[in-house]
Order: C-alpha cells, then structure tokens, then sequence
C-alpha cells in the first residue's frame, strides 16, 4: 500500500499571499495598508479533558497555522470573509453580546468584544481569513482564529500585548471569552494559550490552576522530535458524531458536580494529594459514571507529569505506554471515543507506533501517534488501509512539528 502524503503546513509566505490575494478580490486593492497575522491550530500530547478541571495538559504548536489579512477601520463596523465559508458578513462591534452573532464570524466579533470589555481601545476592521489548520478536527481551527485576530487586533491597536508571555496570556482570556461567551462553546483553556504560548521545538506544560501568575502557568518543556527520531503523526479520523457539543458540556457538569459533592474546589485537588486521596474520593461517590469521571481526570494529570519527567530526562521514546494508557481512559472511563477512533490507534500500534491515543475532545476528530521518524509512512499507509478495509472514509494525515505562536507574518 502507498503512503498517502501527510497534509502540508503552508509557508508563512504561501499563507501571506492567499489572504492578500483574498483581500483584494473581497475590499478591493489596498495591499500597503493591509498587514497579515498568523496563529497555529494546536495538538494535545497528553492530558485530555482536565483543562477545565484545573489540571495539567501538554499541547504543541502545529506548523499549520490561520491566516488573517486585516484593515483598521475608524468606526466600528466589522466586514469579514473566510476562504473556507461562502459570502462577506457585515456586523457592528456596539452590537456584539453572548447570543448576537450566528456562525463562524462569532469566533472573531467575540475576541474583539472581549478586548473591548477588558477596556481596550479596539475599533472596526476589514478581514479575511483563509486557513491550512483542517476544521472541526480536534486540531483547534477555533482557537487559531480567535488567536490570529487577537494578535491582529493587539497589533493594530498598539495594546503591545503580544509583545510579552503575560500579555500573550491576556490575549488568551479573551479568546477563551470569544469562544465560551459569544460563540457559545463551553471550552477550558488549553487551545488558546497553545496557540499564543507555545515555541518552536517544544511543548507548552500548561497548569490549568485558577489564580496561577502567567509564569507559573505556562512552562515551556524541550520536545524536539526530529532530533530524537521521532515524529508525531496525527490522524485525522474524519468523523463526525451528533451530540458533541451536548457531551463536552455533560463531562464538564459532572466533574464540577462531583468535586463539589467531595466538598473541593476543582478535581485537580485529588491530583496533588497524596496517592490514596483518589481511592479515597472514589469510595465517596456513589455514582459509578461520576467515579469512572473522576479516575480518568484525576490518572490523565499524573499521566501529564510522567510525560514530561520523561521527556526531560531526554527519553521521549518511552512515552508510548502513558499515551496507550491516556487512550484507554479516555475509552473506558471517560467515554468520549469512538470506533474511528479506537480503529486509528490500534492500527497505528499494530504498524509499530511507540504509542498512540485520542486527542483533542473526542467522538471524532483527530488520534496521535508517536512512531519512529523512519515508521511514520507505513504506519499513516497501515491507517489509512485499516479505514478502507472497514468501509470508513480515508482518514487525513499531518505531522505535528512542534511550532512557534501567534504573530505578524507580513
Ligand atoms: P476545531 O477547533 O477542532 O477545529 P471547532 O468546532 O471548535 O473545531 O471550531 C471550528 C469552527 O471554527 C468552524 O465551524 C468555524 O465556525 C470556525 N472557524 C475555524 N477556522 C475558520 C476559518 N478559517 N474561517 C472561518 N471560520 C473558521
Ligand atoms: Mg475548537
């Protein structure tokens, strides 16, 4: 079977000249007064749905970015077009509050409105977006919008809020604001900060923890793949599922619900106790869904903190068993995969991955694989001939390099 090739990132050049070229066919010719800005979707190594429980994640920056070609306006009309949507939409930064703006153009009056409600002095612009981060595939195109207009809108203002860590942590609320209040999805934080935090060649150690400075939220961990041998294939299932909106917002019910019936504030706190602390807890629930709930997040963050002694130490290699592991939680206890999922990885070992897992927040979406550089192709080739022979659309492939932040490209 032939290796299908893995989806390319765009260079920051290719993407300059798509939304120029975008721009002036949409607003017409202007290309000295419009700049570009880039933000890069997001994959997630290890810790799954604890973002929102307080707890640890490990997401890299992709080399497969958004890009945003954008005009200042003096008043505060708002027009925008996307490559990947039909029409120009027109909107009113006055009018923009949770529940006005229908569609994807949420995604970017909502990072504005919240700029505006922190108090900065952001006004209307002209924009087009055109993007090489594949949608709705757990890979985060939501957060590399919002990101891309939040650096936009920082630059354009002068707000000189991208200009450091604490800042970039700023603009990441107010993108976590864009998403939950104006476009309506109940998400923690980890995609954001991704986006605006991570560097080239690492991994971005996020503690999910309320009231934490900047600084001790973020830690940037060394993970150069290429150097080890290793790459990280990401599978894109291309699954769609019902209900997911409606599942993501149940999981986050429950877990509040059960760290309030332990009487704690988040569930990260059984994760900094002492290893009994969850046996403990689980005794307490009676609920069986409630207690598999709180296993997978409470394992999935010393699942994190192993990930990253381990890739400290200079043995990313030996991570596959915790990712197999984080999958089988995520299975079993946390039920959010699902059979394309569950076909990705298990192909992906059974071709010699070191380990592989779900990502993202599941029930379609994207699964990674760690392999050996070398293995990449035949495992994508064994994936992808799994898919066939079980009937399933051809799944997309991409590597995860481990890239830089949000920022002006041009
Ligand atoms: P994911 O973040 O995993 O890709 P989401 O459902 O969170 O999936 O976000 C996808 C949505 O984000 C799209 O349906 C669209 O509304 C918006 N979006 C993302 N990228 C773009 C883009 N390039 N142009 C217009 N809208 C976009
Ligand atoms: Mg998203």
């Amino acid at each position: 079977v032939g290796a299908p090739a893995p989806r390319p990132a765009w260079t920051p050049a290719e993407g300059a000249a798509r939304v120029r070229s975008l721009f002036a066919r949409t607003f017409g010719p202007t290309p000295e007064e419009v700049g570009v800005w880039s933000a890069p979707g997001r994959v997630n190594v290890v810790g799954e749905h604890t973002d929102y429980n307080a707890g640890l994640c490990l997401p890299v920056a992709l080399e497969h970015r958004t890009f945003v070609a954008l005009r200042p306006r003096d008043d505060d009309r708002v027009r925008l077009a996307s490559a990947q949507e039909p029409g120009v939409r027109e909107l009113d930064l006055a009018d923009v509050a949770p529940g006005t703006v229908d569609g994807w153009p949420a995604y970017v009056a909502g990072v504005a409105w919240a700029l505006r409600e922190a108090g900065h002095p952001v006004r209307g612009f002209d924009a087009v977006v055109d993007s090489c981060v594949p949608y709705g595939a757990g890979l985060s195109s939501s957060a590399a919008i919002e990101c891309a207009f939040a650096v936009a809108l920082d630059d354009v203002a002068g707000l000189g809020l991208a200009d450091d860590d604490a800042g970039r942590a700023t603009l990441a609320a107010a993108c976590v604001r864009a998403e939950n209040e104006i476009a309506g999805a109940p998400t923690g934080g980890m995609d954001q900060s991704a986006s605006l935090r991570c560097t080239a060649g690492h991994a971005l150690l996020l503690d999910c923890r309320p009231g934490l400075s900047p600084a001790d939220a973020a830690t940037g961990v060394p993970f150069d793949l290429a150097a080890a041998g290793l790459a990280l294939l990401v599978i894109d299932t291309r699954a769609e599922h019902q209900l997911v909106d409606g599942q993501y917002a149940d999981r986050r019910r429950t877990c509040e619900e059960a760290a309030a019936a332990l009487g704690l504030p988040h569930l990260r706190a059984l994760a900094d106790d002492d290893p009994g602390a969850l046996d403990v807890a689980l005794d307490k629930l009676t609920d069986d869904v409630a207690r598999r709930r709180v296993r997978h997040v409470v394992t999935e963050i010393g699942r994190v903190r192993e990930v990253v002694a381990l890739v400290d130490a200079g043995l990313a290699h030996e991570i596959g068993p915790l990712l197999d592991a984080s999958h089988a939680s995520l299975r079993d206890d946390y039920e959010v995969s699902c059979r394309e999922l569950d076909l990705a990885v298990e192909a992906a070992r059974d071709a010699g991955a070191l380990g592989a897992r779900m990502t993202g927040g599941g029930f379609g979406g994207s699964a990674i694989a760690l392999v050996r550089a070398a293995d990449a192709s035949r495992v994508g080739a064994a994936v992808v001939a799994a898919f066939a022979a079980a009937g399933l659309t051809a799944p997309d492939l991409l590597l995860a390099t481990p890239s830089g932040p949000a920022g002006r490209t041009a």
